[in-house]
């Protein structure tokens, strides 16, 4: 049995009881110090990849923050942690940086985990989720940016249900219903809410968002 310590997930909508990656901005720090971290992370051993790519909470551009988890034997942090260390600031917990620095070889727990089997890999996420950071209060949503909400259908054209639910917002209802079907079959983007808040995110794009369809922010000029 091979205990490890989840690391480097971050808080959004639907995970809302991780840590804001905001909490740990430290322009302070050591460049010195922060390029051996960033090479350990990226020196981790992939143990897995999880579905999809994650998106930088930042809001940098990023979308592609990686899907794979890296652990060193100790840790366990998905391949993005490495994106926020490099280009937000961010300064994981002292433990992580120790440890990193001491200069322990890296583990290769996949080989351990094919020895053990998945089931003997335990994975603690209280650690991680009680972490508070060195900036209490800060977040990545504040203040809320003000924008458009547009919506992408993936994949297949969406259905009649679908079309009618996005045809109740004020900005889709500048398309037909033939143009609406061409654009979203099309691949396209079809604004459906402006000037709205990003965070709480509007029950109707949630809706949008549970009916399968692809939501994005757009940050008005300024607000980016
Ligand atoms: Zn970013």
């Amino acid at each position: 049995m091979i205990e490890l310590r989840l690391i480097g997930y971050w808080r959004s909508t639907a995970a809302p009881l991780w840590p804001d990656p905001a909490w740990f901005v430290d322009e302070s720090w050591a460049s010195s110090e922060r390029t051996r971290v960033l090479a350990y992370l990226r020196a981790g051993v992939p143990l897995w990849a999880t579905g999809g790519h994650s998106w930088c909470r930042f809001r940098c551009g990023t979308h592609a923050c990686g899907s794979a988890e890296l652990s060193d034997g100790r840790f366990l942090w998905p391949e993005g942690l490495a994106h926020y260390v490099e280009r937000h600031g961010v300064r994981p917990p002292d433990e992580l940086v120790q440890h990193a620095l001491a200069g322990t070889p890296l583990v290769d727990v996949s080989a351990i985990a094919r020895t053990l089997g998945p089931g003997d890999v335990c994975i603690d996420g209280s650690w991680w989720s009680n972490q508070r950071g060195f900036r209490a209060g800060a977040s990545h949503l504040s203040p809320p940016r003000r924008g458009t909400f547009v919506a992408r259908s993936p994949g297949a054209p969406p259905k009649l249900a679908v079309l009618r639910l996005i045809r109740r917002l004020p900005e889709a209802q500048a398309l037909s219903y033939p143009g609406l079907l061409e654009r979203l079959a099309g691949g396209g983007a079809v604004p459906v809410l402006s000037g709205a808040f990003e965070e709480p995110i509007p029950h109707e794009i949630s809706e949008l968002e549970a009916a399968g369809l692809f939501i994005e922010f757009l940050p008005d000029r300024g607000e980016g």
